[in-house]
Formats: structure tokens, C-alpha cells, sequence
């Protein structure tokens, strides 16, 4: 029987599955992804975690949870930095020690620290620590990785052709969910910005890609704009950007702002969320000096579903009525 590694449905998996589940392939590692968020998934998350966390962060525990007696490990990395002279949220590197302190009975959890902050020449020590627990030979564990990155980046470059993995959505949702990126002659495209893990989430998002889709709207993620065109728009903020988030979402934000490839901004944000409130505030006043209509979804445990169709429902009204009437309608919302 071959060795199962486990990789929870939340956090960073939204960002990385497709590198992290390859790279366990090619090593001979089975690998078992928990299910797409549900309510139950949900429920053992919050009742695991403590209640300060924000919302994905528990949700990642629910996941945690439902692996712990399926595999043989788990995959949580400490994640400190992905970028030199970047960070990631301090919640991102406490997540291993936070899962071992809140669930009891897992299994050995494979904790690789990934810090890239001074140089990337640190990424391989992260990569043969990791593929050391399946494989002795450092030349095995490398190739593994270098052939696995080639699909990752494959991935990557699809999604700047306006795609949205099925992975990640689900079979029922759309892959391509937009043809060109930048088009100035349709105004019914919207931005969804925020953390991969809350964007890609449909459950916690209460299926907002969906819903948009069923209004007929084109969408943009941040993932969709190619990583150098978003760092070269994040330059144009005052102080340089150390989240290395902050560089793909704001830097995407005021690139398409500043193409008038958009016609409004939805940012999804866990209620709590620290680098969230910097972010929301330097797109928003971007937004409205362009006279682009920005609307903020909060998320967390207690959101009904009801509450967020209104404001969807309102606010792509608004961007209809906008495109007959423009000069009559606010850009507040
Ligand atoms: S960036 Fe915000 S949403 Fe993400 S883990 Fe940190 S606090 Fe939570």
C-alpha cells in the first residue's frame, strides 16, 4: 500500500495545489485532497480553532480535521515568505503550530518551513526537506519538483488566458470565465479581488462566481494578470508593498482601473482580515478617483447567504443602470 500524504482544502492549497500535488505524484506519494468546503467541514473548523482566527483559518482546520484519520501525513508548510523582501500574513506561518496545538490525533504533519525573504537559493533546502520523508536521493527529489513546476507554470499561464480551474471551482462551474483581459468596449466585467482562499472558495463566498456568471457578467480574478504587469502596477503605490498578496491584488487592481478594462470591483474580505483593510483602502480610493463603483463582501462563520444575494443583486443592477445612465449614479456603494 503506498504512503498518503493529505493536502487540506484551504489556504495556500488554492494557490499551489496543482505544484504540491504533482510534486507528491512524481515522488510515488498518493495524495488526498479533502473535499470541497461544506458544513461540515465548516463546523469541525470552528469548533477546533479559536474563535479570534479569521474564517479560512478555521476553515483550514475543518479540513485538517477531516483528513487526520485518512492519510499517513499532512501537508502544512510554514509559509514565511514566497518573494524576497516580502511577507506573507504572520497567520500563514503559525498554521502548523495552530493546527497541532487546537486537533488532537494527526497524523505526522510534514511542516517545511518555506522562507524566501533573503534569497530563492533557500527554496531547495525547502524542497528536499519536504520530498525527504519519501525519497533518499536529493537529485530524485529535485527532478520531481522541476517537473512538477513545469505544469505549475503551465497552470499559471493558462489562468492569464482568463481561465478558472475546475479544480478549484468544482464541475458544475465554468473554466473559462473570460476571453480577453483587457477589452475597453464591454462594460460588464467585474473584478473579484481578495485572497485566493476566499475567492476560490465557493463555499465560503456563498458560489459568488457562480451568482456573477448567472448575471451574465464577465469576470476578473488577480491570479488572471500575469505577476510582472501586477508588481510593475504595485510600484505606483507610495511605499513598496512587503505583502507579497498586496503585490498581486492591489498591483492587479490599478492595472485594470487604469485600462478602464472594468466596470466595477467586488473584494471579498475575511472579517478581521489586518492586511485586508490597507488593501481595501488603497483600491478604493483608486476606484473612485476612476469613477469605478467598489463594493466590500465581509465574510465569516455567521454570513447568510440572503444578505450577500441582495448586495450582489443591488450592485449589478447599479453597474446596468450605470451603463444607460452614468452620470446619474454614484460610484459609492
Ligand atoms: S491575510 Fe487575512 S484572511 Fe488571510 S490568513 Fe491573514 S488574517 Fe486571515
Amino acid at each position: 500500500m503506498s504512503v498518503k500524504v493529505g493536502l487540506p482544502r484551504g489556504m495556500f492549497y488554492f494557490d499551489y495545489f496543482s505544484l504540491w500535488k504533482s510534486f507528491f505524484n512524481n515522488l510515488g506519494v498518493e495524495v488526498l485532497i479533502s473535499p470541497k468546503t461544506n458544513k461540515e467541514i465548516l463546523d469541525r473548523g470552528v469548533n477546533a480553532c479559536v474563535d479570534e482566527s479569521c474564517l479560512p483559518v478555521k476553515v483550514f482546520h475543518g479540513h485538517v480535521d477531516y483528513l487526520k484519520d485518512k492519510v499517513d501525513y499532512i501537508f502544512i508548510p510554514k509559509i514565511i515568505s514566497i518573494h524576497k523582501r516580502e511577507y506573507n500574513c504572520p497567520k500563514h506561518l503559525g498554521l502548523p503550530d495552530m493546527v497541532k496545538n487546537s486537533i488532537k490525533g494527526l497524523p505526522e504533519i510534514i511542516d517545511t518551513e518555506v522562507n524566501l525573504r533573503k534569497s530563492n537559493k533557500f527554496l531547495k533546502k525547502s524542497i528536499i526537506e519536504t520530498g525527504r520523508y519519501f525519497e533518499k536521493s536529493d537529485r530524485k527529489i529535485l527532478n520531481a519538483f522541476y517537473d512538477a513546476l513545469k505544469q505549475y507554470n503551465n497552470y499559471l499561464k493558462m489562468m492569464t488566458t482568463g481561465f478558472i480551474s475546475l479544480d478549484v471551482l468544482g464541475k458544475n462551474a465554468d473554466m473559462k470565465v473570460i476571453k480577453n483581459i483587457i477589452r475597453k468596449d464591454n462594460n460588464r466585467r467585474i473584478l473579484i479581488l481578495g485572497h485566493s482562499y476566499n475567492i476560490y472558495d465557493q463555499y465560503i463566498n456563498m458560489e459568488l462566481v457562480k451568482k456573477l456568471k448567472d448575471f451574465k457578467f464577465d469576470l476578473i480574478t488577480a491570479e488572471m494578470i500575469d505577476e510582472k504587469k501586477a508588481r510593475e502596477y504595485a510600484k505606483k503605490l507610495p511605499k513598496r508593498m512587503f505583502w507579497t498578496h498586496g503585490q498581486r491584488i492591489i498591483g492587479a487592481a490599478y492595472y485594470l482601473i487604469e485600462e478602464k478594462s472594468i466596470s466595477g470591483i467586488i473584494y471579498v474580505s475575511a472579517f478581521g482580515c489586518g492586511l485586508d483593510s490597507v488593501f481595501i483602502d488603497l483600491i478604493e480610493r483608486k476606484a473612485k478617483k476612476a469613477k469605478i463603483p467598489f463594493t466590500l463582501l465581509t465574510i465569516d462563520e455567521q454570513t447568510g447567504e440572503a444578505g450577500v444575494n441582495t448586495r450582489l443583486e443591488a450592485f449589478t443592477d447599479m453597474l446596468d443602470w450605470r451603463l444607460k445612465d452614468e452620470s446619474n449614479f454614484s460610484t459609492l456603494w
